[in-house]
């Protein structure tokens, strides 16, 4: 089908939700290439927003799908499940997770979350200890309850009244988090690195801080790893970076690697509070997702993908603050790993992108300040060469 059919159609028949669309339409892919419809060849340092983590049609991905359909795909968690159970163990080995629930989203496993810690309190006698605090520019999903979490007012307004129970303070500020925190608060959750917010970075002090205040309080620590797991920063979780450990954690994105699949990762004493009935999901955790969940954390365990991500990470990071020093209106280069912001200060994130993409390089933008760089975990020094290499030419497009 040529492009222009293609948007026409999605024009007709699809919720406009994603407005105008950049005008391509892929059709095959292979590690970090994407060719569009019209045979042009793309590198995808965007991951389709930090999933496809082993780039694309990764060979144990593709045969992890084959092998598991040829079998069977769903029987429902009536039944045990073999691929749930051991990558429940895959996931529990290798976190300071001591059980795991699988959904099918971030939004999900966040909602997963939310109920744990209300029913946590519920079941200790404690019913006014429902209130959740989150940070402002968080963002923790697109249900009822997660726009609320979310600490942005464009997601929240079209649809208030909002859940109730949750309020956002600012991030890096223990002050304003001691001052929120009251007798019916429950949990704290938080992004270890914020995604769309854009990419903004959460100070050590401050972890280590909101880690002590949720002991001292007995509350938990909810963090919301959905973006920052699985490698992408350069550890295989980004909590990892802050010398603390979270009660409850949730992934999602790069979990399967393009196949929807999302878990809420907790600490023993926490998911005991989950008893049979409390929580349920048809989809989540069904063999084939599970499936290709263990063959994502095998490879990126084998393939050495989280030490790669730490790697290219840093020379990427280095490669840009260079471009930051020739161009002065790239203000500040921050993130960690493959989790990468250039903060613009021209305003221009979105033409900057467009310009990227015309040059045959996927990346994206959080509004007008901020590029975002994420690109799979397969990324090479090459790749990042190349992509320097055409970005320099493009900002010297945008220097006047
Ligand atoms: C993407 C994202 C979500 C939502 O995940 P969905 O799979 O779109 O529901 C939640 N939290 C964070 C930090 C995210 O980046």
């Amino acid at each position: 089908m040529e492009l222009n059919e293609i948007m026409e159609l999605d024009k007709k028949y699809f919720v406009n939700t994603f407005g105008n669309r950049t005008p391509v339409c892929f059709e095959y892919g292979k590690g970090i290439n994407l060719w569009s419809t019209d045979g042009k060849k793309y590198t995808d340092l965007f991951a389709g927003i930090a999933v496809s983590a082993l780039g694309h049609s990764h060979p144990k991905l593709v045969e992890a799908i084959k092998t598991q359909a040829e079998k069977f795909i769903h029987c429902s968690n009536l039944y045990y499940v073999e691929p749930q159970a051991k990558l429940a163990k895959a996931l529990v080995e290798n976190s300071c997770a001591d059980k795991v629930f699988f959904s099918n989203s971030g939004a999900e496993a966040n909602e997963a979350a939310i109920k744990l810690a209300r029913i946590y309190f519920k079941k200790k006698g404690m019913p006014e200890k429902y209130e959740i605090i989150t940070l402002e520019k968080s963002f923790h999903g697109r249900t009822l309850a997660t726009i609320a979490a979310t600490g942005q007012d464009k997601y929240q307004k079209p649809y208030c009244p909002l859940t109730p129970s949750f309020t956002s303070v600012p991030a890096n500020d223990l002050e304003a988090l001691k001052k929120a925190i009251n007798s019916n608060t429950c949990a704290v959750m938080l992004e270890p690195i914020q995604g769309e917010g854009g990419i903004n970075l959460i100070s050590p002090e401050y972890m280590k801080g909101v880690r002590e205040l949720c002991d001292k309080e007995g509350i938990f620590l909810i963090l919301d790893e959905v973006q920052s797991g699985l490698g992408r920063t350069g550890k295989l979780f980004a909590y990892q970076h802050f010398d603390i450990e979270p009660d409850i954690f949730t992934l999602a994105k790069a979990l399967g690697g393009g196949f929807p699949i999302g878990a809420m990762c907790a600490k023993d004493h926490v998911a005991a509070a989950f008893e049979p009935g409390d929580h349920g999901s048809t989809f989540g955790g069904n063999p084939l997702a599970c499936a290709v969940g263990l063959a994502v954390m095998d490879t990126m365990i084998n393939e050495k993908l989280v030490e790669n991500s730490a790697k290219i990470g840093d020379y990427f990071i280095e490669q840009l603050n260079k471009l930051k020093e020739k161009y002065s209106f790239i203000s500040e280069i921050r993130g960690k790993g493959l989790m990468i912001g250039i903060e613009v200060n021209n305003g221009k994130a979105k033409e900057l992108v467009t310009a990227c993409f015309e040059n045959g390089y996927l990346v994206g933008n959080v509004g007008p300040g901020v590029m975002r760089v994420l690109p799979p975990l397969i990324v090479t020094k090459e790749d990042v060469d190349g992509f320097i290499k055409a970005f320099d030419s493009i900002l010297t497009k945008f220097a006047n």
